[in-house]
């Protein structure tokens, strides 16, 4: 039996994050053949259903209200389940991220449902799907079902591919009004923190700096290495402990978790709460003085050296490759 599954789009700073791409192949497939129904909420964010749809959304709902300009959780959760309710879908996709880590319990207590939270693989389809997600810091991985009601998952960043974007695919786009009240936060001001480049979590190639990295200029070639390879600059706690950058570079048990075509590993010993962060990465280098360094354990190619070598010589090889 084909399924109705609502994916909802992640909007920041105006545009689509990647993950609601990756959200809607995963619908693909847990729809076998049935619709997939893009959800906007925000304000001003109705110029975003065509891109939903090329990426293989077949209508698009969109809530559009004052109160949703920024995201609250009161604010959404009633937004998504007056789409759900108008929908009635058996399946709904939110990418993992802070967004989808905060919503999703709230919106499957209220339904009462089951939710996979955090997967990385689905096998089968339709009423066969079979989802997995890593548990005990990714050192192992448990394959889940939900046994009846909807079917709720939230989706890592970067681990599912997203399907071909086809500018030519049509597809209803409908607004629903939803009364939104009785939130019991309402943001006044939004203050960012300086952040440019590439977005840590869905990156396809960060560099992670630890302690080792010894100051905050020590992070300069990090930088120029990730730049050089249109990927984003990362940390360990210790890093971060150490003041040497933001928090918000933390990668880890309690920090974000990130799965990158290559993480490469900079004075990090390799903790195993830095560990449950990046180890499902697909290629990890790892650059560290001591050749005992646990990172060692995951790196696909270990180089046993100073970073302060190590890293300019990368840097000019990469710019020698015109990468
Ligand atoms: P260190 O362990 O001090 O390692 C520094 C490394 O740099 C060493 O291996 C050294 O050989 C190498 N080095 C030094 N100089 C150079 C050089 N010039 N060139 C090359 N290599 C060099 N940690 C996280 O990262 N993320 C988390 O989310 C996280 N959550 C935690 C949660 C809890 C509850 C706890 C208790 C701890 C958590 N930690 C976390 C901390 C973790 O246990 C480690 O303390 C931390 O990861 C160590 O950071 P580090 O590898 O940068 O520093």
């Amino acid at each position: 039996m084909s399924n109705k599954v609502l994916v909802l789009g992640e909007v920041r700073d105006g545009v689509l994050r990647n993950v609601t791409f990756e959200a809607i192949a995963a619908a693909k497939q847990i729809s076998d053949g049935g619709e997939i129904v893009g959800v906007l909420l925000g304000e001003g964010v109705s110029q975003l259903a065509s891109e939903l749809i090329a990426y293989g959304a077949d209508r698009v709902v969109i809530v559009e209200h004052p109160h949703l300009k920024t995201y609250t959780s009161d604010g959404f959760a009633q937004a998504l389940l007056a789409v759900n309710d108008q929908e009635k879908p058996e399946a709904i996709v939110i990418g993992h991220t802070s967004l989808g880590k905060d919503l999703s319990p709230k919106i499957a207590s209220r339904l009462q449902s089951g939710l996979i939270s955090d997967v990385t693989e689905i096998e089968g389809k339709g009423e066969d799907a079979v989802f997995i997600r890593p548990i005990y810091s990714g050192k192992a991985f448990e394959k889940v079902k939900i046994k009846e009601g909807v079917v709720f998952v939230t989706i890592r960043p970067n681990n599912i591919a997203p399907l071909e974007k086809n500018t030519t695919r049509t597809g209803d786009v409908l607004s629903l009004s939803v009364d939104i009240q009785n939130l019991r936060t309402i943001i006044k001001e939004v203050v960012r923190k300086t952040s440019t480049g590439v977005d840590l979590s869905e990156a396809k190639v960060v560099v992670a700096g630890g302690r080792g990295v010894k100051s905050e200029e020590g992070f300069e070639p990090l930088k120029q290495l990730a730049d050089l390879l249109g990927g984003a600059v990362g940390a360990s706690r210790g890093a971060c402990d150490a003041e040497y950058c933001d928090y918000s570079l933390q990668i880890g048990q309690t920090g974000k978790v990130v799965t990158p075509d290559l993480y490469i590993a900079a004075g990090i010993s390799g903790a195993i709460q830095h560990l449950a962060g990046m180890s499902n990465s697909k290629v990890i280098v790892a650059i560290n003085k001591d050749p005992e360094a646990n990172i060692f354990k995951v790196a696909d190619y270990g180089i046993v050296g100073d970073l302060f070598e190590v890293i300019p010589l990368l840097i000019e090889e990469f710019k020698a490759l015109k990468v």
